[in-house]
């Protein structure tokens, strides 16, 4: 893997190589000399790889908004309760005991990012990240539609307040308010299910506080962060986009500019007189970029792979009569060898390692059990001499049912002699449904069969045929010596 220093070394070198002035590394493509902010109107993109992203964005949205809805024997298939700590994924619920699987889930996604980016880049940030699917498919679409393309836009910004002008920031102001409803709505079905929402959305606000404000809070926040944060969300606050100076690489796959076709860049009418090369300096791909860079310079932690530019550079070649790409999927490897883009056995490897760690992942929430259950001694008790000659000890067990039925169940020991009396029983007994039950028993062991102070004991939880749900080792308390 090629280092930060690395990468700006081969860039400088290259730029170096152009003439090209490189103070751009100096300053932000988003901030003046003062500090203040570039307000971007980047051109409304059009072309291949931006319908393909649209009708990518289509399927993610629908996915977002239909998850919900769907249930599997009357329970949602995604649930993300982060306040009651009740999660479902892929129609299995998981509880607090599942930890250890939301912790190799969240390794495995850590490692999952990083080849993943290693590999192919921001390739994530382009197409399937909420954010840029928010902005670019729907908060600036409905900017376009409103105020016109970036030139419009611009001026539109500029003019003083007319009746126009007024008219117009109200519609885009409403328009995102409402989406920005609308998407919050779909984000809390996600955490609280779909019915709370419903209900939030039929109950007057007094009788419900609790639904309100989350929703407010989330609509305002949704709201903010595309009238005013825009592409500071991925330039500035994702910390994804902050670790791409050390995972990408000179053989992964990125939005790059082949600079060996393209320079030395000028007009076209110099190019025959000049010996240029293919790009005509006609600033379209900058004029696109929603976050806006130059993707000419290099690779920068501003780019989001959103391959606006890609689209723009091929219009032109197309009008020129150039072959395409001149800015495309490209790494710094197979532009600086001429070659097309081929997978690295770097790159083959860690591609078979995520599908392995994702597999593992897989492989543990289907083989997770559905009832879980822990034995413990009762408290402050040591053990009980009988009548009948046998010792006794108290013990709670707290069984979960992970599974959205009532399991009836029983409590059995295979330690000789042994049997178990479960504490107000009425010889019926059932697991609830996706709840925690705790129930207290004595295990009774004739005396004679007792060898130690302290004796290991299996208890099993079966169902009332036989199948076994869980099992448990505890300790049984004894007196010092054989009776
Ligand atoms: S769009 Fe293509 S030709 Fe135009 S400036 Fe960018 S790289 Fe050069
Ligand atoms: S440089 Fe190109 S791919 Fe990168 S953000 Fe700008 S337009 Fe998108």
């Amino acid at each position: 893997m090629v280092n930060k220093d690395q990468h700006e070394v081969t860039q400088k070198s290259i730029l170096e190589d152009f003439g090209i002035d490189d103070t751009f590394r100096d300053t932000l493509a988003t901030v003046d000399e003062n500090g203040k902010r570039i307000w971007l109107f980047p051109k409304m993109p059009e072309g291949f790889f931006y319908n393909a992203r649209k009708y990518v964005s289509y399927f993610l949205l629908a996915l977002m908004i239909g998850i919900p809805f769907i249930k599997i024997n009357g329970h949602p298939i995604f649930l993300l309760n982060v306040v009651q700590r009740k999660f479902i994924l892929f129609g299995q619920v998981f509880w607090p005991q599942d930890f250890y699987l939301a912790a190799i889930g969240f390794i495995t996604f850590i490692v999952f990012i990083i080849l993943f980016t290693v590999i192919f880049g921001r390739v994530w940030c382009g197409w399937a990240c909420p954010q840029t699917i928010f902005m670019e498919i729907i908060f600036r679409r409905i900017e376009y539609w409103i105020e016109g393309d970036a030139a419009q836009q611009k001026r539109l910004y500029e003019s003083k307040w007319t009746p126009d002008k007024i008219k117009k920031r109200i519609a885009k102001h409403s328009l995102f308010l409402l989406v920005s409803f609308l998407l919050a709505h779909i984000a809390l079905a996600w955490v609280v299910g779909i019915e709370q929402v419903a209900k939030n959305f039929t109950t007057p606000p007094s009788q419900n506080m609790a639904g309100f404000i989350p929703m407010v809070a989330s609509t305002l926040i949704i709201y903010g962060i595309y009238i005013r944060f825009r592409e500071q969300m991925c330039t500035t606050f994702c910390p994804y986009g902050r670790l791409q100076g050390v995972l990408l690489g000179n053989d992964t796959m990125v939005v790059a500019y082949d600079y060996e076709r393209g320079e030395p860049r000028g007009k076209v009418k110099d190019k025959e007189a000049k010996n240029l090369g293919d790009c005509i300096d006609c600033n379209l791909c900058v004029k696109v970029c929603p976050t806006g860079i130059d993707i000419r310079n290099g690779t920068q932690l501003e780019c989001v792979n959103c391959t606006a530019c890609i689209d723009a550079c091929d219009s032109i070649m197309d009008k020129l009569d150039r072959p395409k790409k001149l800015i495309g999927f490209h790494s710094t490897d197979s532009i600086k060898s001429g070659k097309a883009f081929k997978l690295s056995a770097r790159q083959k490897a860690y591609s078979v390692l995520m599908a392995l760690v994702m597999g593992l992942l897989f492989a543990l929430i289907f083989m997770r059990s559905d009832v879980e259950s822990t034995v413990l001694r009762n408290p402050g008790t040591l053990y009980y001499t009988n009548d009948d000659g046998t010792i006794s000890n108290l013990y709670k067990v707290q069984i979960v049912n992970k599974t959205f039925d009532a399991i009836p169940f029983t409590l059995s020991t295979d330690f000789e002699g042994a049997r178990i009396e479960l504490v107000g029983s009425d010889g019926e007994h059932a697991l609830p449904a996706s709840e925690e039950t705790e129930v207290t028993f004595f295990i009774y062991i004739p005396r004679e069969k007792i060898k130690d102070l302290s004796t290991k004991v299996n208890v099993y939880v079966k169902t009332p045929d036989g199948k076994l749900l869980d099992k448990d080792r505890t300790s049984f308390l004894g007196p010092m010596t054989a009776g």
